[in-house]
């Protein structure tokens, strides 16, 4: 296939930017590498700058054609899926290639930008729930008012599979054609799960946003998720390692995608997201019922309060806790009525719970398929 003359364009605006960049260092009195040949097999991809040369069809409700080229010369490639914008113009088309080492196989991915206007954004909202969520390993959510969403069968059976291909693998000669075997299978499961994982986020997240007038949940604290296995100098856990990665590369990437989400999704359909500060709330320690602090080891499934009888499992209580959270007036976050010994400090403001109330929609909206 010939390329447009704006992707050579495009390939020339490479090199210029890293000569620029290479001057630019000289100048300031870095040593820096002189920027190196690319041959093709170095090349990550090529990027049709604008929309020339690339044309993008939506064929019902689940399928699509992106056509690169024009004439005889065109190439067509398939789409699964569908964008959910009715009026939008296209805008730029980056190609990237990636080599998967542990498979040896060539991938191509194609990332379509579309320039849609701030009102083609919006989102219906059917509901006006107010509800407090408490994501889980156990579970991936448990709501304020006790109902739980499980995580999916699916993940729960392909995680010790994993585990188990990891386990043969190490005891394979590394370099050897079981070795390259099993990092292959391993690298499939990896992306099977990865995939269907954002699928289920997705669902989940829309699902939410759409009912919900205010979602509230802990802000994210990424050191807080990958420690579960690693128990304690006199009580070791087992397979630390194994059991870590998995947790950091699969679930703890769930958190991070499932606010990133939430995040864009609320904000597309007016929903308010609360996110509670974990260390000032300490929503698992703090009773939704008198709002005292009631310390608990990370074993103890019940919370039982010996101030106000309180008594309900362990994470729907820290989910009412940071849905009674959102209800407070902000200028006490994390403090509620009952409890509030001295004043909070400059540097207790900055670590103040935040919330995210409509911003302004950006103008554009990535869409991302493999191709
Ligand atoms: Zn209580």
């Amino acid at each position: 296939m010939e390329l447009g003359s704006h992707a050579l364009q495009e390939t020339l605006r490479r090199l210029d930017r890293a000569f620029q960049a290479f001057f630019r260092r000289v100048q300031v009195g870095q040593t820096p590498g002189f920027p190196r040949f690319k041959s093709s097999a170095r090349f990550s991809g090529f990027s049709y700058p604008d929309p020339a040369g690339w044309r993008l069809f939506q064929q019902g409700p689940r399928g699509g054609t992106l056509r690169l080229g024009s004439g005889k010369t065109a190439m067509m490639i398939r789409i699964r899926g569908r964008h959910r914008f009715a009026e939008f113009m296209p805008n730029d088309l980056p190609l990237t290639h990636r080599r998967n080492h542990a498979s040896g196989e060539d991938q191509w991915y194609a990332s379509v930008t579309l320039r849609v206007p701030v009102s083609a954004c919006v989102r219906q909202r059917t509901g006006e729930a107010q509800v407090g969520i408490d994501f889980g390993l156990a579970h991936w959510a448990n709501l304020d008012e006790g109902h739980q969403i499980e995580n999916p069968r699916w993940l729960r059976e392909a995680l010790p599979r994993l585990a188990d291909l990891q386990r043969q693998r190490a005891r394979k000669k590394r370099g050897s054609h079981r070795y390259r075997q099993l990092s292959q299978r391993i690298v499939r499961l990896y992306q099977r799960i990865a995939d269907r994982r954002r699928d289920f986020l997705h669902r989940q997240t829309s699902a939410l946003v759409q009912r919900c007038a205010l979602i509230a949940t802990e802000a994210l604290a990424p050191k807080n998720m990958s420690r579960s296995a690693r128990g304690t100098a006199q009580a070791p856990g087992r397979r630390v390692r194994q059991k870590a990665g998995l947790n950091r590369e699969i679930l703890s990437a769930g958190f991070g995608m499932a606010h990133q989400m939430l995040g864009y999704k609320a904000a597309e359909a007016g929903t308010r997201l609360h996110l509670a500060n974990t260390r000032q709330l300490k929503p698992s320690q703090r009773c939704s019922g008198c709002w005292q602090l009631v310390p608990k080891a990370l074993a103890e499934r019940m919370h039982a309060c010996p101030h106000c009888g309180c008594t309900l499992p362990r994470d729907q209580n820290s989910a009412r806790v940071v849905l009674y959270d959102a209800w407070t007036p902000h200028d006490t976050p994390g403090t509620g009525v009952a409890a509030r010994p001295k004043p909070l400090s400059a540097n207790a403001v900055k670590l103040r719970s935040k919330t995210r109330e409509t911003p302004t929609t950006a103008g554009t909206a990535q869409w991302r398929e493999s191709s």
